[in-house]
Order: C-alpha cells, then structure tokens, then sequence
C-alpha cells in the first residue's frame, strides 16, 4: 500500500530513483487534503549520489502557513477532546503502517538525502517507535493531587495540550525527527504543522500520507514544503494562535528562531547542533572501542548531531585504536545509497563536501596527519572519502565546528582531567562517549561532562524511550520517552475547596 494522492513529478532523470519517487506526494498537505502552493511554485529535490533533480515539490509561501494554522486551528478543539485512548489508537496504527511501507520508505529516504539504504532501514524503525512509544505514551498524561500545607484547601494539578505547534526539522534523519515531534504533539493532544527541511521533503510528506490513511483527522497534522523557510515559520510564529516551536537543525538558525519566538512568548523546544567527544581510556577494551567509533562517526555517513567530532585516545593506545580504526574507515565500500554493498553514501549537498574538504584542510595545514583518505571522490555525486587524521592541534577549526561527514580527527591525552578539560572546551554539549573497562571511572567521568547524553562503552544512544536532548548550546528540552511529552503539555494548578 503506497500513497495514492493524484500528485506531479517533474521529469526524471535516474532510472532507479525514477522508480522510488514515482507514487510519492509532492503537495502541501493542508486541512486533509493535497494542495498546490497559492503561487503554484515547485522547487527541485536533488538526488545527491548523482546531483540529478529526482522531483519538484510545492514552494509554499507565507500565505500557505496560515492557512496550514488556520487548518490547525479548526482541528485543535476537536482533537483536544478527543479521548487519550483513541489518539493512542491512531498513533499505533501509524506505527503499523510505516512497518508495512518500511522498505519503499527507506528507499525514499535514500534518494533524496543520499545515505546508504542499510543507515535508511535504521532510520525507518527509529522512526517507527515514536509512533509506537506515544501511542503508548498517550494515555499515560500525569497529573498530581493533594492537600495544601495551610489544610485550607486541595492543590489538583492537570496537564493540558499547550496549543498549536509548529515543527521545523532538518534534512539529515528526514523521517525520525518528524515522527520524532509529530508523534509526541499528537499524543498530548495538539495539533500541528510541519516544515521539513527543503533537501529532504518526500519523506515528511509520505509520512503525512502514511498518517492520513491511519486515521489522523483532517488538521491534526498540516506539512508545508518550502524554500522560504525563513518568512514562512517567522510568519507562523507571529500568529498568536501558535503556541508551541519544536525545531531540530544548527544552532545558528536556532538562536534566530528564539528571537523570533520571544515576540509572542512561544514555548520552545529545540535540538541543536553537536560536538561530540569520544574518549577511549588506555583501559578500554579496543576492539569495543573501535566498533563504537565506526557507529559514533560514521552511523549515517557521519551526519548526525550525535556523531562523534573529536576521538581523544589515551597514549598508551591512541597508536593501536588509530590504526584499526583507520583500517575499517578505509575498508567502507563507498557509493550510491540504493547500491546493495555501499557502506558509505555521498554527502548531502555540494557545499556538504566544500566544508570538509575546507576542514581537512586547515587541520593538515597546521599539523595534522592523514592517515587515511583526505580527498573527495571522482565522479558525479557528493562523495567524500572515510578519513582519519592523527596528531590534530588543539588550534585546528575541525576540533570547534560540526564536521557533518565522514572524517575522524584524533587527539592524544594523558590524564583524566586533561581529557575531561578538552571535552568540554566547547559551546555545544549534546552527547559524549566514554570507553574504559573500569565502570567506576566511566560513570565518574560521565558526571564531569558537560552533555545531555553520555553512552558509555557504546557509540550510539538515540532510543524513543530515553530523553534525548543537549546542554549549553546543544539545546534546551527534550524529545523521546515522558519527558518528550511533556514539552507539548502545559501544567494547569487548581486551587479547591469544598
Ligand atoms: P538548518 O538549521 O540549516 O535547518 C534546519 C531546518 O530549519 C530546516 O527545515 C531549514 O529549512 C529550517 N530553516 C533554515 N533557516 C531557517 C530560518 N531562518 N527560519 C526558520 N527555519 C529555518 O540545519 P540542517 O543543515 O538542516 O541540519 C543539520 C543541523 O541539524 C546540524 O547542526 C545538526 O547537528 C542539527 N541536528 C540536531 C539534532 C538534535 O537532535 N540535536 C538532530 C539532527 C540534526
């Protein structure tokens, strides 16, 4: 069963992706229905493993948005009122559903954002279990009773859905971090709209599709495609009937949207960008540590907030662990997503592979070695190689900037507090990663690091059930498990007598 909209695709190019994208919805999805942007603008998705245009997609506009929060609006007290227990009825059906459409999803997931299909697969289940999770979530809404200390009265204190959300998400996980959002909004109770991010919108819009035949009432969930992302959310954030923002993307487009939000005092949940240390203690065992390192760098061509951006190794091993770790980065099988052995896919964009390369670069400039790859590849597409470089100086700009790619840069350290002290030196604090095979000083470290996440002995973390988010400025909220629910809730304090 795939969508069935009566859509346009522009002509295409890739026999492969042609086949992929043909019965993909490429509308607005406002009110139920799929619509043309007001202007009846497209504008190109791009397959980046060959850099050929694979659809065009509606360009909504700022009037667009309203009418998206107009169709919010009409559906928000109609959902609000509808029983935990049926909105969890509906979100397990969508879980259901994207099970069943998994593999075409992954395969669209792969044509449009470039990873390789086994990360797409992933990424697909990950997606799939915030459907599941709320819905079981959903009827589990806390509330607190109980008497005031002057025993005049009774504090009762319920928890309500906070109103219409908006939900902006980034190109790199196109499916979790709307399902991620999505789910949990419907869960409470509210209602909303999605602005995927312009690389990657085929996805979000089958999800909608996907929601659309669970039962998701016409409304509930609202997606607007654009190009104008900046105007179109800006104009949503200035209508007072919206009251939520949760976004995902990099911290710079974070900061204006806080500004922006400030204007109507919206509540603001946002996944901002990473910069995660790795660190392996002369302890460690080192064939966990490398299997961690290929997961922490390189799970989704190494663009993830999560990926690991600084290995600091111990000396006694940091020649052993740079030297197996480089032999399995340059083992990848690199090529297209869709390909059945491609390990590594290309990166998103042109200007993706323009920033590593300008990385790479400078940290060789000032002293760095290569001990594998170092270049792009030949050929059409955005591919970069799997690269290590060792002996990185601490003045090197890949040790402060998201590298969003596949290169490992590797440090060396002596002491506990010296690695403690270089792994915070940074703004970002979302997730570190901490291998030793003494639990004690691993779990003493995790308490000195400054993230929102530690994984300890393993190089991935992200699970529906566990409260993802970041500190300083990774972020400030958080998604996955109660806790995720919560940020779409607003707590409601009765005072009664009787
Ligand atoms: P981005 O900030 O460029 O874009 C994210 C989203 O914001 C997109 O939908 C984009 O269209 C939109 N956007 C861009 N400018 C805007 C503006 N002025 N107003 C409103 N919306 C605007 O990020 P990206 O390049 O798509 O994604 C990569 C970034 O996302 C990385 O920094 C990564 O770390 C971060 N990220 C964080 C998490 C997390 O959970 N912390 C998860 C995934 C990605």
């Amino acid at each position: 069963m795939k969508p069935t909209p009566a859509q346009k695709t522009t002509p295409l190019v890739s026999p492969a992706s042609a086949a992929v994208v043909r019965d993909a919805a490429t509308q607005l999805f406002i009110g139920g229905q799929w619509v043309s942007a007001k202007e009846d603008r497209t504008f190109a998705v791009v397959d980046p493993s060959t850099g050929n245009v694979i659809a065009g997609v509606s360009d909504g506009d700022i009037a667009d948005g309203i009418s998206a929060v107009d169709a919010a609006e009409m559906a928000a007290t109609a959902w609000k009122a509808t029983s935990p227990r049926r909105r969890s009825d509906v979100l397990m059906k969508c879980f259901h559903l994207v099970l069943e459409q998994a593999e075409w999803l992954a395969q669209l997931i792969t044509v449009e954002n470039g990873k390789a299909l086994a990360d797409a697969r992933s990424e697909v289940s990950y997606a799939a279990e915030f459907f599941r999770w709320y819905a079981e979530e959903a009827v589990r809404a806390p509330g607190e009773y109980g008497p005031a200390p002057s025993g005049a009265n009774q504090i009762i204190v319920n928890h309500e859905p906070i109103g219409i959300a908006v939900l902006v998400t980034p190109w790199n996980f196109p499916a979790a971090m709307a399902t991620r959002k999505m789910a949990p909004a419907l869960a409470a109770g509210c209602t909303c709209i999605l602005k995927p991010a312009a690389e990657t919108p085929l996805t979000a819009l089958a999800i909608g599709e996907i929601m659309r035949q669970a039962g998701v009432p016409a409304g509930v969930v609202n997606i607007v495609t654009t190009r104008k992302a900046g105007p179109v959310v800006s104009a949503m954030l200035h209508d007072k009937r919206v009251r939520k923002l949760s976004f995902t993307g990099s911290t710079g487009v974070g900061r204006t949207l806080l500004r922006e939000a400030a204007d109507q005092v919206v509540s603001c949940s946002m996944e901002l960008g990473g910069n995660a240390p790795f660190v392996v203690f002369d302890d460690a065992d080192l064939e966990t540590a490398v299997a961690g390192a290929m997961v922490a760098k390189m799970r989704n061509g190494g663009e993830a907030c999560t990926a690991a951006n600084r290995f600091y190794v111990q000396k006694g091993v940091v020649g052993e662990f740079t030297r197996r770790f480089a032999e399995e980065m340059a083992a990848l099988k690199v090529g297209p997503g869709l390909a059945a052995d491609t390990q590594l896919g290309p990166l998103i964009t042109e200007a993706a592979v323009a920033k590593v390369e300008r990385l790479v670069d400078d940290a060789v400039a000032k002293g760095a070695r290569l001990v594998t790859g170092g270049s792009r590849s030949n050929g059409d597409g955005f591919y970069y190689q799997p690269t290590v470089l060792a002996d990185v100086s601490p003045d090197a700009e890949i040790l402060r900037e998201e590298i969003f790619g596949p290169v490992a840069p590797v440090i060396a350290f002596e002491t506990e507090d010296e690695v403690v002290r270089m792994a915070n030196d940074t703004e970002y604090g979302l997730v570190s990663y901490v291998f030793s095979g003494d639990l004690k000083r691993a779990l003493a470290v995790a308490g000195r690091l400054e993230s929102g996440m530690v994984g300890i002995n393993r190089g991935v973390v992200s699970d529906a059930a566990a409260p993802f988010g970041g500190m300083k400025q990774s972020g400030l909220g958080r998604e996955g498990s109660h806790h995720g629910m919560l940020e779409y809730l607003e707590t409601k304090y009765i005072a009664a007598s009787w």
